[in-house]
């Protein structure tokens, strides 16, 4: 039995996040998918390189002229990230905003109208109030909870309606299939930033998406040194991300896709870990007299509970949350500062605990968990309320 060619069929999601996409090296037997620092591909005949010319502009895997085009490694990170969030393609390039940008410029020409939620991360929202209508696209950002918001903000020139599926940092759980069936209806495509949560706890393009994107920078990479995104979809949508990749320059490097490889092995288990610690202390924090209340989709108090128990895959609801503090901006200052364990640092999905005093919200906590032993992330908690009341 040849051990790298053997067809496992359909697998469970832990198994194809660790096997898919790799094997051994077929020219080294190299276990581990090596890192391909190449910029070019040589070859010794003019017939050859033509016939992957052609297979280079037909989008053709395994195609190897240059790598801003194609690298080995990447491809890879490209064939199991398609595996995991059930694509017919996916596409790894440099970071989440070049994930967010291809999505929308492949999709969006001058005088077509976009709508957005009103709750995006910072750059997503550059785009959507700046960026984008500078380049003759309009835009509106509404509400998405409600669905009238919606269906009231539709244009007959309304080509993608876009949203982040966990909202940055009110943690709101979009309706995926109502507004897949909304946007579907009027003939608009629907992107999804599911940054938040991650294929391992929910995947978007099962709930009706065309297209969902993360920053592969936060849980797929999972260890804060690699800045990744991540574009899957249909085929068709799939080949004009990488033609407008190949054109815009947006390429990961060799090194990040396969740090990102090496990353999304264990997401699984870090995010099994991280809903955990989520969840036990957002039980906790719920009890604590200092906090006003806390988000989170795992609680019975979230307002989209029932619909995260729908839309999630398992008994999993993700390492991000949000509390409120009694008091105001002091109290958060307070807090944030006499915590020990989590430093105080933006992005997210790391396995260290991060917080971010949350501006401009006054006494909005945010916390990316990590999977540190939780009785030391209490203990550590514990200690910063008692300081904060001093
Ligand atoms: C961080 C983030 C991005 C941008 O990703 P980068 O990798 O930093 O470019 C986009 N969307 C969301 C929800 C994010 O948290």
């Amino acid at each position: 039995m040849d051990k790298n060619k053997v067809d496992y069929g359909p697998m469970e999601f832990a198994t194809r996040a660790i096997k898919y996409g790799e094997g051994p090296d077929p020219v080294t037997h190299a276990l581990n998918t090596p890192i391909y620092e190449t910029t070019t591909y040589a070859y010794s005949e003019t017939d050859e390189y033509d016939r992957m010319i052609g297979d280079a502009m037909a989008w053709k895997p395994g195609c190897r002229i240059y790598s801003r085009t194609t690298n080995p490694t990447t491809s890879a990170m490209e064939e199991k990230v398609a595996s995991l969030e059930n694509a017919e393609d996916a596409c790894v390039v440099s970071c989440g905003m070049a994930a967010v940008s291809l999505a929308l410029l492949t999709q969006l020409n001058a005088g077509d109208h976009v709508i957005c939620s009103d709750d995006t991360f910072v750059c997503t929202a550059s785009l959507f109030e700046d960026i984008l209508p500078s380049k003759g696209i309009e835009t509106d950002r509404v509400e998405i909870l409600d669905l009238e918001n919606i269906r009231k903000a539709m244009k007959p020139n309304t080509k993608v309606i876009y949203l982040e599926a966990l909202s940055n940092p009110l943690l709101k759980l979009a309706d995926l299939p109502a507004i897949a069936a909304l946007a579907h209806e009027h003939g608009c495509k629907f992107i999804v930033d599911n940054t938040f949560l991650s294929p391992f706890i929910m995947r978007p393009l099962d709930h009706g998406a065309d297209i969902v994107l993360h920053s592969g920078t936060k849980y797929y990479v999972g260890h804060g040194d690699a800045l990744c995104g991540i574009v899957a979809g249909k085929k068709e949508d799939m080949d004009r991300i990488r033609y407008y990749n190949d054109n815009l320059g947006t390429h990961i490097s060799p090194f990040d896709s396969w740090l990102a490889l090496r990353g999304v092995r264990t997401l699984p288990l870090r995010l099994t870990k991280q809903s955990e610690n989520a969840m036990a202390l957002a039980k906790w924090l719920e009890a604590r007299p200092e906090v006003e209340f806390v988000l989170y989709p795992g609680l019975e108090s979230h307002k989209q509970h029932e619909l995260a128990r729908k839309l999630f895959v398992g008994d999993h609801f993700g390492g991000m949350l949000c509390f409120h503090l009694k008091g105001g901006y002091e109290e958060m200052k307070k807090f944030a500062d006499s915590v020990r364990i989590p430093p105080i640092a933006t992005s997210l999905g790391d396995v260290v605990t991060l917080i971010y005093p949350k501006k401009p919200y006054d006494n909005l906590i945010r916390l990316s968990v990590g999977c540190e032993d939780v009785r030391d992330l209490m203990a550590d908690f514990d200690q910063a309320f008692e300081n904060m009341k001093k």
